[in-house]
């Protein structure tokens, strides 16, 4: 388990590496912290799941060395829960940890209560000033009741082998290298118009 320096020059890291002092960083901090200290020694690679793209991603990207680019890091942003699952690529062992709202007075800490049910209102979404001022009552809140939030559930990770390496193949509109997903898959997702996302301008 991190000590409070640790803890502290970690959140420091990952503000730096996110580009926002967001209250999700050391929440998730100290989530990554919980998730690593049940899991305990691994035999095989240790792998990351994030039900969301917010905050908690970064943060397991900076904690665990688990990424985007080497693929021990996968992003179900789809789901959007704040929980996050640590496991063993090798056996699929791990262990999810997750927010229980139960547990998050609204008397107590009224912040917190609202930041999980986003319902700080308009003003805090705008930005500014009652932005950062909702984020350190969140912070304080947070460090008042800390890790008694957090559920912590043993799973079976189902799909936790190396992913498959798809072959690669030649468009034939564009030219480029794509990933080919079968062998009907003949053209990249942008020349068959499925995932088209910009438009070419004339220079
Ligand atoms: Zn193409």
């Amino acid at each position: 388990m991190l000590s409070e320096s640790e803890f502290l020059k970690i959140t420091e890291e990952i503000y730096r590496f996110h580009t926002k002092r967001a209250p999700g960083i050391p929440i998730g901090v100290a989530m990554v912290d919980l998730a690593r200290q049940h899991l305990g020694p691994i035999q095989g690679k240790l792998n990351a799941i994030s039900e969301t793209q917010a905050c908690l991603s970064d943060v397991l990207q900076v904690m665990t060395g688990c990424t985007m680019g080497n693929r021990y890091l996968r992003v179900m942003k789809d789901i959007g829960r704040y929980a996050l699952t640590l496991f063993d690529r090798e056996d699929g062992r791990g262990v999810r940890v997750s927010v229980d709202l139960g547990k998050i007075d609204p008397q107590k800490t009224p912040e917190l209560y609202k930041f999980f049910r986003r319902e700080r209102g308009e003003e805090v979404e705008k930005g500014g000033e009652a932005r950062e001022a909702s984020g350190r009552l969140i912070l304080e809140e947070f460090q008042r009741i800390g890790r008694d939030i957090f559920r912590v559930q043993r799973v079976r990770v189902r799909q936790h082998g190396k992913p498959p390496m798809l072959h690669a193949a030649i468009c034939p509109e564009c030219g480029e290298s794509f990933l080919q997903r079968n062998e009907m898959h003949r053209r990249c997702d942008v020349c068959a118009g499925e995932a088209g996302y910009y438009d070419l301008v004339e220079d």
